[in-house]
């Protein structure tokens, strides 16, 4: 038996297909992008703010999210056109806080 292995969104009320390259999160594509616009979004905020960041989020966003999406791009799980718009707009804002952090030093913090 292999039924250990959910090939389905881990998102209540979403049946969405996991992905390959998605395995390890157990997100939809849609719901990880979901996901990952927040947390790049929240670790650009409290850049702007001054505030510490949350450190897991923002290792979480260069690493792996960056990963995932340069992986998605040249898969044969292609996106449609809509999420594609979104895979680089993604990009786009990960680049920005790439950017932003090359340039300024931010305090942070790890949670316990
Ligand atoms: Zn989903």
């Amino acid at each position: 038996m292999n039924s250990a292995i959910s090939l389905v969104c881990r998102r209540a009320g979403c049946s969405g297909q996991i992905p390959s390259g998605l395995s390890a999160e157990q997100l939809c594509l849609n719901h990880f992008l979901d996901e990952a616009f927040v947390r790049t979004e929240q670790s650009l905020e409290a850049c702007h703010n001054g505030s510490p960041l949350n450190q897991a989020n923002l290792e979480w966003v260069l690493s792996d999210a960056l990963a995932v999406v340069k992986n998605l791009e040249d898969s044969a799980d292609a996106p449609n056109p809509e999420q594609r718009d979104r895979m680089l707009e993604l990009l786009l804002v990960i680049a920005n806080l790439h950017e932003y952090l090359a340039h300024h030093s931010v305090p942070s913090h790890r949670p316990a």
